[in-house]
């Protein structure tokens, strides 16, 4: 038997770090959004007792490193089915290390698919509860949409739906190590936050423009070298008509939003010169349904 899944890429419409807290993590406040540009998961069973998995990308790991074998893992035991046998292949498109969640977005993936191939024996909100075993980031993944996340990012608040747009995305060459972010941000204090009420009152109200004009990620003033190119990727998404454009989580991929689609065409068009990774997306609404 065998189950496919999309594992969808997260943006951060905001992101904003507080207090450090006794357990080491962070105090995060995050607008996040799911787009459609996805991984291909499929899960399927086998005799063999072993959970092993392939990629189509040979530098990411398939042994328990791999948020999704880690997911399939928690799923198991929480199901009471540990020693079933699970091959899961990953088709990757979702960059890696780029701040779009693409490896929790794999797990989530997982956690839906095993779900669905044992009758569902847990609701969303449980769901969401074995992912916050896997990663901080998981959980958001599990129903996706539009969310206000808070704590390690696993305490979840469904929003109202970003209004429709074309999401332009480029990542440079680099990537940002998120552990080296967090130190350089406990060193120097933040000088700048995000209007997140802002964001959410603009949401309600579904102004798209009052949205993008409030973006912020704290992470692009931590003073890293590699942030100017990010800086630079921004000048250039607002120079081609973007309402507003901002790194995602702990960067490097950049991502400007456009109302008009001709307008998204020609900034990737342009960027993708000087970048490999550019795409053309859109926001998708939750992946499965909100239980109070
Ligand atoms: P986030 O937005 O959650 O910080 P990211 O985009 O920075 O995520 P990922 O692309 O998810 O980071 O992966 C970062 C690291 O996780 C990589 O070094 C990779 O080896 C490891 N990893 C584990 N599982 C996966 C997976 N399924 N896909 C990609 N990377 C994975």
């Amino acid at each position: 038997m065998e189950l496919r899944e999309r594992a969808y890429a997260k943006l951060n419409i905001s992101l904003d770090v507080g207090e450090k807290r006794p357990d080491g993590y962070h105090e995060m406040n995050m607008v996040m959004q799911t787009v459609s540009l996805c991984d291909e998961v499929s899960v399927s069973t086998t005799e063999d007792g072993r959970i092993s998995a392939r990629c189509n990308l040979r530098f990411v790991p398939s042994d328990d490193r791999n948020l999704a074998v880690k997911a399939a893992r928690v799923f198991l035991d929480a199901a009471g089915k540990a020693g079933q046998g699970l091959s899961l292949s990953l088709h990757k498109r979702i960059p890696v290390g780029a701040g779009m969640a693409g490896g929790s977005s794999d797990a989530a993936a997982v956690l839906r698919a095993l779900n669905a191939l044992y009758g569902a024996p847990f609701c969303t909100r449980e769901l969401e509860k074995l992912a916050e075993r896997v990663g901080s980031d998981v959980a958001f993944c599990v129903a996706g949409g539009t969310a206000l996340a808070t704590g390690r990012g696993e305490l979840l608040k469904p929003l109202p739906e970003l209004p429709g747009c074309k999401i332009v995305i480029c990542k440079p060459e680099f990537s940002i190590s998120t552990p080296e972010l967090f130190r350089k941000l406990d060193s120097a204090p933040l000088r700048h936050h995000p209007d997140t009420a802002g964001i959410l009152e603009a949401l309600e109200r579904g102004d798209l423009t009052a949205v993008c004009r409030r973006m912020y990620n704290v992470f692009e003033d931590v003073g890293d070298r590699r942030l100017r190119t990010v800086a630079e990727i921004k000048s250039r998404m607002l120079d081609f008509g973007a309402l507003g454009s901002i790194m995602t989580g702990t960067g490097s991929a950049v991502f400007g939003i456009y109302t008009d689609a001709k307008a998204a065409q020609t900034a990737s068009r342009a960027l993708s010169r000087d970048y490999k990774f550019c795409w053309i997306a859109e926001p998708i609404g939750r992946v499965l349904s909100f239980e109070p």
